[in-house]
């Protein structure tokens, strides 16, 4: 990473030997000439998402009212939805005393949407808020409008995108943030193993695929909870608070929503890294992501991503350990079930399952670059 630079174009050269998909390329196909633009345009081929625009109010304050503290009506530990007639008003409690409020406004017709002055914020919280909120010393007030759009390919030769860079959309749902965190917990490890030069590019192909879906997803939960947030009609209001107020009230909808916003709950069923499934296993699927156990290490954790294997010791897994020591973790961790094998990958989502290792042996060999690992007969590598 290189600070207070500014990235105006780039060339995408495939270790200096011979230049692919320069922007010069991506001019000549699209007629542009730097990142910024080529992002646009990638995203401007993503038709499903095309920019839809509400207008925002989004500020960070404190709330202070007589009586009760801070004049917040909960407990700090919990955000709260108020559905006024105007549109919704959002607070999410920060730290003891700081909060972030946020309220929907009429489109204005502005290039940009106008930074609201504290009076204004302070006039939505009395019309939509609770009763004797007041806000006081903001040290964020801002102005902004939605995009929910995203590019078609995280991925063009050895540029890769990341984040806002490759997804925007509404902060409805609070997914943003996570998301791209998440784009980079996926792509960094195999960058890892791939400059390590352990796996080939291959591997790298994955990220596309795997992060575009999950944006995909997010992208199409954003819109649904803005439109849902955005209602004008008063029929559609009165129906949304009623059921909201009731499903909201429910615990298993409260975790199911908990488990959303915090991503706990994304896969990758469809990930072209997804190998064997063992048939009638009760374990978690290719794709799937293992639940950390409680008293084992994380898995990824440590100075090199290595792949877990879940099995019982034998005589063929020790032989997968040597093989692949440089893709595995040292030590094996213990199996869902006795006669089962998984393999975990580095970011906790499961790469495949069996009964034999000749099936993680493939798997495996089918990753690396090193002819040794590649070459060896699979067949002497048994069943367990
Ligand atoms: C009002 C609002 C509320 C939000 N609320 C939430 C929330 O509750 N939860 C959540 O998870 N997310 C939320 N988000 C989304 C979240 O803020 C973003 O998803 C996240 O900040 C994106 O991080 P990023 O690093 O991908 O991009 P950015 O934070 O945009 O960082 C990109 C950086 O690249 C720099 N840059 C841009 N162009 C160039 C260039 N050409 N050369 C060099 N540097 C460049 C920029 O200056 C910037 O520093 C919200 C967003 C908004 C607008």
């Amino acid at each position: 990473m290189e600070r207070e630079v500014e990235v105006t174009g780039f060339t995408n050269k495939k270790r200096g030997r011979r230049s692919c998909a320069s922007p010069r390329r991506w001019a000549r196909r699209g007629g542009i000439d730097r990142l910024a633009d080529w992002v646009r345009w990638s995203a401007q081929r993503c038709a499903s998402h095309a920019g839809r625009e509400v207008c925002g109010r989004d500020a960070a304050k404190r709330l202070d009212a007589g009586g009760r503290p801070y004049g917040y009506p909960f407990p700090d530990t919990e955000a709260s939805v108020y559905w006024h007639q105007d549109g919704a008003f959002v607070v999410f409690p920060i730290s003891p005393g700081r909060y972030r409020v946020l309220a929907d406004l009429p489109l204005t017709k502005a290039e940009r949407p106008p930074t609201p002055t504290l009076d204004q914020a302070q006039a939505i919280i009395t019309r939509r808020g609770p009763p004797g909120l007041i806000a006081y010393d903001p040290i964020w007030l801002a102005g902004f409008r939605i995009n929910g759009r995203k590019v078609a390919d995280y991925r063009s030769g050895r540029v890769f995108l990341v984040g806002d860079a490759a997804h925007v959309h509404s902060p409805a749902g609070g997914q943003g943030m996570n998301t791209g965190m998440q784009d980079a917990f996926n792509l960094a490890w195999k960058l890892a193993i791939v400059v390590r030069g352990t796996c080939g590019d291959q591997l790298l192909d994955s990220y596309s695929p795997e992060r575009s879906y999950v944006g995909d997803q997010v992208l199409k939960d954003a819109g649904r909870l803005t439109t849902i947030g955005t209602l004008k009609n008063p029929v559609g209001q009165s129906l949304r608070n009623l059921v909201g107020h009731f499903m909201l009230g429910l615990m298993p909808v409260q975790h199911a929503f908990a488990n959303s916003m915090t991503e706990m709950a994304i896969g990758y069923p469809k990930s072209p890294l997804n190998g064997a499934a063992l048939r009638g296993s009760a374990g978690p699927k290719p794709g799937v992501r293992v639940v950390p156990l409680q008293g084992q290490s994380p898995l990824g954790s440590g100075g090199t991503p290595r792949f877990a294997l879940f099995a019982q010791p034998s005589e063929a897994v020790t032989d997968l350990l040597k093989r692949f020591g440089e893709l595995l973790e040292p030590e094996l961790r213990a199996p869902f079930a006795h006669d089962e094998m998984l393999l975990v990958r580095p970011d906790g989502y499961v790469a495949c399952s069996a009964t034999s290792a000749s099936v993680v042996g493939e798997y495996l060999g089918g990753l690396c670059i090193s002819p040794m690992a590649r070459q060896q007969p699979i067949a002497a590598m048994g069943g367990r």
